[in-house]
Parts: structure tokens; C-alpha cells; sequence
């Protein structure tokens, strides 16, 4: 009996192996586990094992061993990895793969074609190591790369399935969502899609609360809660034999929801951020808005016009960092700061209320605080920010207060954030 190349059996359960020195140095994130977790999770596959090992061939041997079920464990179905197909010396994985499979290296005369022609295609000059990465073990399941040189491989004894990624989140990523995500659903017994719904002024257990029966008795789509800096999301999620299937039982489950009493403080579906949400609430109404940043520094702005169309809504911004060019630029009563300093309830409601009349917008968005480390008062220590926000029926304004240890990047983007999830409640009212 010839030995097999592909999975005979399905693919159930897979282990994320990457392999770098770097990433155990913590010089580069494993921003490439993440990626493929959330894929495989899509593809019905249960990732039990996340690895990491460093560009050194027993070890990587051992950590394969591992993940087929060695020293106990259950055995992977798949293992995936990414790294290591460079054309350098320390670059072993493949030849460590075809080892682990007891295959010979047999040069793949497509992907030697493809490398050449790529180097000639950028201009760069191909040296002879570059031909090691069309080198492949015999069997593989070749992918071609066409972000880069080292193609993608699968190898397979029939049971045990591994696949090799090259290291660069700019190839793998598209990789497998063009190469691999195909070849996988082959092997795969259906598919997982999740939605996610957005809600704003409710705490999460107040909502589980509201939807208990729905979240305990649900089986497919589950519906699961997650909360993050003051927003809770509900992730719907389906498994059936495609995704058309598996969206259209998410939409459903969705419809239920948006039926229950939670549905007054839903704001959206599947939305990249609060900006998202505002940039389509105000689209919807034909109104506008604009900003006037002291703390924040132009971070809301950079957050709404991260938004693709946000031109139709967003007019302008003021970035006001002195009292100076508050009182210049956004007409703050100087005395106002005098009395009650710049950062302050009144002083924020003037600068919101002065950016929205010199940019003519609906609204307007204003933020004052002390990001720290240094500064701050006795009454308003670091971390204390002010969110004011003007309206056509006037301006409000909130106080936030941060715990002086968070970091300065945390305190602003918090503030940012937050100031939007205001601006949003009250486009909403
Ligand atoms: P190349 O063909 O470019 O040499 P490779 O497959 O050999 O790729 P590595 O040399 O291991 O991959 O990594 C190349 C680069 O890819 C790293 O310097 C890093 O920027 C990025 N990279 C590697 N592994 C990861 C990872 N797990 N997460 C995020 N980025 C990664």
C-alpha cells in the first residue's frame, strides 16, 4: 500500500506551532497565533496548544513529538506553523518536517520557476540559497506564495497533517486565506461563523440578566457576552455544513435578540469600533460633527477619520493644547479658566460648545484632563479627564477618572474611546 499524501480522516483538532528565536526573545508579537487561532476557530477546528519554539531542530522536533499526541497529550489532528522558510542556515523547518514524516527533500521545479521569476520581477538578484525554499518534501502539497518566496506546504502521512507558513504576517496571512482555508475545508466537518452585536448603557450582567434563558439554552448559535472598557458585545455564533447556512442561523438569533428588552441599547452589528457606530449614526440622520482636543491631542479625530466615509459627517477638529488657543481658537472666556482651571466642567463645555460653533457641525466633542505622569491637582489628580459634549440644546459634560498608575497611552485612548460612546448616547437620544 502506497503511503498517503493527504488527511484520510477529518480535521477536528490542531495544534499553532511558531517557531523563531525572536519571539522567544519578545523582539516581534506572535501577532501570527492570533491570526490563526481566529481562522481556525472559523473553520469548525479546535486549537488546543499554542507552542512557540526557537530556530533550533530538536527542539522543534520535540515539539512536534508533543503535539502528536506525545508525552500524553491528546494528538493534534493538524499541526500549523509558521517561520522558519527563509532561505538562511537557521531556516529548518521544512527540513525538520520532512524528517519528522521520514521523507527526502526533492527540489519542486514550479516553485523554482516562481522564485526566479519573482527576484526578476522585483529587481533584486537571487542567490543560491533562495533555491533551498523550492526545495520541498516529497509528497507536500505545494502553495505558492505570491507575497513573497518561500511557499506555503502541507505534508500529510494520512493521520497527521502539517502545514508550514512563512514567517511574515504580509504572506501568511494571505496565504491562507487564499491556499490553506480551501485545502482545510476539504477535511473539515463544517464551518463557524460569528457575529458580533454591539451595545452601549447596559453592564453585562444586567444584560445576561435579560437574556438568560437565551444564552443557557442556546446550543447553536451560542451567544456569549464579553465586555471591554465600558462596551459589551454579545458574539453570536454558528456552526453548520457552509456559511451561508451558518450566517443566515446567526441573523436569526440576532432578530430574537433585537425582539428582547435588550434591543434599546443595541448600536450596531459586527462594527470595527465605537467610531464606526458614530460615523454611521450620524450618516443615517444627515448630521455632522466636529472636535476640540486639548488631552487627547487629536486622537478623535484620528478615530473618526480612520472611519471610510467619514468625510460625509466629520468637518474638522481643533487640537487646543494651551489656554492660549482655547480662548483663541474655541472663544473659552478666559475667566472661566481663571476661576476653575483649564481642566474643568465649564471649561469643557466651552471648548465643545465653541468647536461646534466655529465648525457650523451638529455636534461637537471636547476633551481637557491630565494624561500624567507628571501634573495634575489635589482636586483633579492625573488621570481625571473632562468629556464635554455640545448639542443644539446645549452642552454636557462627564467627568472621568482613571487611576494615576494606568500609562499615558491608556489614559488617552480610554478617553478617546469613551468620549465617543458619550457622543454616541447622545446622537442617539
Ligand atoms: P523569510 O522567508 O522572510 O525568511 P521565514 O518563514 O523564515 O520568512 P522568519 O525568518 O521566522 O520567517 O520570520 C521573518 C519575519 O516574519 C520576522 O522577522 C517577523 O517580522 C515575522 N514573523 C515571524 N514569525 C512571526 C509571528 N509568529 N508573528 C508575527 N510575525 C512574525
Amino acid at each position: 500500500m502506497s503511503e498517503s499524501y493527504l488527511p484520510l480522516s477529518p480535521i477536528r483538532s490542531a495544534e499553532i506551532l511558531c517557531v523563531g528565536t525572536e519571539l522567544l526573545l519578545g523582539d516581534i508579537i506572535n501577532t501570527n497565533a492570533a491570526f490563526l487561532s481566529k481562522k481556525l476557530a472559523a473553520l469548525g477546528i479546535s486549537v488546543y496548544h499554542q507552542t512557540v519554539v526557537g530556530d533550533h531542530p530538536e527542539r522543534l522536533k520535540a515539539a512536534l513529538e508533543d503535539a502528536y499526541g506525545g508525552r500524553g497529550r491528546p494528538a493534534a489532528d493538524l499541526v500549523i506553523m509558521s517561520g522558519g522558510l527563509g532561505p538562511t542556515y537557521d531556516d529548518l523547518t521544512k527540513e525538520t518536517v520532512a524528517a519528522f514524516f521520514g521523507r527526502s527533500m526533492t527540489m519542486h521545479e514550479e516553485s523554482l520557476t516562481r522564485i526566479k521569476d519573482y527576484f526578476d520581477r522585483t529587481g533584486r538578484v537571487m542567490s543560491p540559497n533562495n533555491a533551498k525554499q523550492a526545495q520541498m518534501p516529497v509528497g507536500a502539497t505545494v502553495f505558492p506564495n505570491d507575497y513573497g518566496t518561500a511557499p506555503a506546504l502541507a505534508v500529510s502521512d494520512g493521520h497527521r497533517t502539517a502545514i508550514l507558513l512563512p514567517g511574515p504576517p504580509g504572506e501568511l496571512e494571505p496565504l491562507f486565506c487564499e491556499q490553506v482555508t480551501p485545502y482545510l475545508r476539504r477535511y473539515t466537518e463544517g464551518v463557524l461563523v460569528s457575529r458580533n452585536i454591539h451595545l452601549i448603557g447596559i453592564g453585562e450582567s444586567d444584560l445576561e440578566n435579560r437574556l438568560k434563558d437565551l444564552m443557557v439554552g442556546a446550543q447553536n448559535p451560542t451567544v456569549a457576552p464579553y465586555c471591554q472598557s465600558g462596551e459589551v458585545r454579545l458574539r453570536v455564533t454558528a456552526k453548520a455544513d457552509s456559511v451561508e447556512e451558518a450566517t443566515a442561523m446567526c441573523d436569526r438569533m440576532i432578530d430574537t435578540i433585537k425582539a428582547t428588552d435588550a434591543a434599546p441599547y443595541i448600536y450596531g452589528i459586527d462594527l470595527s469600533g465605537i467610531q464606526e457606530a458614530v460615523v454611521q449614526h450620524l450618516t443615517a440622520k444627515g448630521q455632522t460633527v466636529g472636535c476640540a482636543e486639548s488631552c487627547t491631542g487629536g486622537m478623535i479625530a484620528q478615530m473618526l477619520t480612520d472611519v471610510s466615509g467619514a468625510s460625509a459627517v466629520f468637518k474638522g477638529g481643533f487640537v487646543t493644547y494651551t489656554n492660549e488657543m482655547k480662548e483663541k481658537l474655541l472663544g473659552v472666556n478666559p475667566d472661566t479658566i481663571d476661576r476653575y482651571t483649564e481642566v474643568s466642567e465649564p471649561t469643557v463645555k466651552e471648548m465643545a460648545a465653541g468647536a461646534r460653533r466655529a465648525l457650523g457641525t451638529d455636534f461637537a466633542v471636547a476633551t481637557t484632563g491630565y494624561a500624567g505622569p507628571t501634573g495634575g491637582t489635589a482636586e483633579n489628580p492625573v488621570g481625571t479627564v473632562y468629556v464635554g459634549i455640545a448639542a443644539k440644546n446645549g452642552s454636557t459634560a462627564l467627568r472621568l477618572s482613571y487611576s494615576a498608575t494606568k500609562s499615558r497611552d491608556y489614559i488617552r485612548t480610554a478617553a478617546a474611546r469613551r468620549a465617543l460612546m458619550e457622543l454616541l448616547k447622545i446622537i442617539r437620544e
